[in-house]
């Protein structure tokens, strides 16, 4: 399970009523009853929806798939949000990735709101055309909460181009005639997606620890930097030895985000380790990130687990347990995988400097104050995996205008994007102690109120 949406919209609201940016204009009673209207506005999506799709599977049987889409808050522009297919997909989960989603673009500036949706079935275990089916019901079942100017979906954990395509199509059967490129992103290049989508994530994941540690420190000595977080930083960026790095989670994100860092020229990096659903693969002195991802894309997805396998790829490494990719004593480490990975439970034995979160909610909020005690360095989920819904921007935009841009282009408006958020939120966090989670959150809730305050909806 994930953070729950009190805990993330809790945190986000913390020492905002402190904050001399928040509705100064009011006097400090009108303040408070504005104060509480967000809060109220923010802890509850603004619509839940749950079907059951009906599916005909290839042996006969009619199943019946638990599916949701949550709409958190539109207050910035129609929903957007992925819609995941994973065996443990709930009701709670997407809420509180929706609440995510409504942070994240409000962070970065971009006019959307929050959305999530999911399919509770690992996709692993039916056949392409039971997905076809599932895919085609899921819009049936929501096509009159989803379109291009109501609630956009996009991939996420389990899902893909393909699926984005499949769904693209019946929602343009069931409402002909209607503009419908911009209802879907993340679809492939040939039907209307983005050049640069697919790596976009992975891509701004390594570009959040690239900037922080090699363009925006080094730019940075006359900043009036009292954080101890800012030390760290400091110390991480300067080292003369290679920046040690491993990664969790070898799919679109975490495999992009090490090839990022395996060929940036920028940075001495050597990736120590990945990992998979399976195994950890290790070396210290580096592991072959061009040849793994090789074999992973022959593979299903998977790393080699065995002595054949890597002889197979062409890689030298030590194989180990799923989760020492965790635990090892390194610089920074990547979370790409799924939720929840670090906990109360675990945390004590995570040893890296700096953790980005290249997956959503990676790190429960218990752990999460632990590893700011610790003084470890977060980057967080909204910061830092923000480049896949940046990048569907651009797909809508270019959709709307049909109007397509090189892939070059694409690159450099999201490097563009996330560089203002980070030259925004980064004074913040090296002047004070607090973590760049709350920096971070604290930005996004500010655009919120803002903007709902202007709409008349703080009262
Ligand atoms: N699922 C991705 C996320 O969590 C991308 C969402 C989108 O492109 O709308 O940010």
């Amino acid at each position: 399970m994930t953070k729950q949406t009190s805990h993330i919209i809790e945190s986000s609201l913390l020492d905002l009523l402190e904050e001399e940016h928040f509705l100064p204009d009011l006097q400090e009673e009108k303040r408070v009853k504005a104060f509480n209207s967000l809060k109220a506005i923010l802890s509850t999506p603004n619509k839940i929806q749950k079907s059951f799709l009906r599916v005909a599977l290839e042996n006969g049987e009619v199943v019946r798939i638990p599916a949701y889409r949550t709409q958190h808050n539109d207050t910035l522009g129609p929903y957007k949000g992925g819609i995941r297919f994973h065996e443990s997909v709930n009701e709670e989960e997407v809420i509180n990735l929706a609440a995510l989603m409504t942070l994240k673009n409000a962070l970065h500036e971009v006019p959307f709101g929050g959305g999530k949706g999911g399919v509770a079935i690992n996709p692993r275990n039916y056949t392409t055309k039971e997905l076809y089916q599932i895919c085609k019901k899921y819009v049936q079942y929501f096509s009159d909460i989803l379109g291009p100017d109501k609630d956009i979906a996009a991939p996420d954990v389990g899902t893909g181009q393909r699926e984005m395509d499949w769904m693209m199509s019946e929602y343009k059967s069931i409402h002909p005639g209607k503009p419908y490129l911009g209802s879907f992103t993340g679809k492939s290049v040939l039907n209307g997606g983005s050049l640069g989508r697919q790596e976009a994530t992975g891509k701004g994941v390594y570009f959040s620890l690239r900037y922080l540690l090699h363009d925006y420190i080094r730019e940075s000595h006359q900043l009036n930097a009292e954080s101890r977080y800012f030390n760290r930083a400091q110390q991480l960026a300067a080292a003369t030895q290679p920046l040690t790095i491993a990664i969790q989670g070898f799919g679109n994100v975490g495999s992009i985000a090490a090839l990022e860092a395996y060929q940036c020229s920028f940075m001495n990096n050597k990736i120590v380790a990945v990992s998979d659903r399976n195994v950890t693969l290790y070396r210290a002195d580096g592991l072959n990130i061009p040849a793994l991802i090789h074999f992973a894309k022959g593979n299903k997805g998977d790393l080699p687990r065995n002595p054949e396998e890597l002889a197979a790829a062409g890689v030298d490494a030590m194989v180990m347990e799923r989760e020492a990719v965790l635990y090892l004593d390194l610089d920074v480490l990547i979370l790409a995988a799924l939720e929840d990975q670090i906990r109360d439970d675990n945390v004590g034995q995570v040893k890296a400097k700096l953790v980005v979160e290249g997956a959503n909610a990676p790190i429960t909020g218990e752990a999460d104050a632990i590893l700011s005690q610790m003084g470890t360095i977060v980057i967080p989920d909204i910061l830092a995996n923000a480049g896949g819904v940046i990048v569907s921007y651009f797909e809508w935009l270019q959709g709307r205008e049909t109007l397509f841009y090189g892939e070059d282009e694409v690159f450099e408006l999201l490097l563009n994007k996330m560089k203002k958020t980070m030259n925004a939120v980064f004074p913040a966090f090296f002047r004070t102690q607090k973590p760049l989670r709350q920096i971070c959150y604290s930005h996004a809730v500010m655009k919120l109120s803002t903007n709902l305050y202007i709409q008349g909806k703080l009262y």
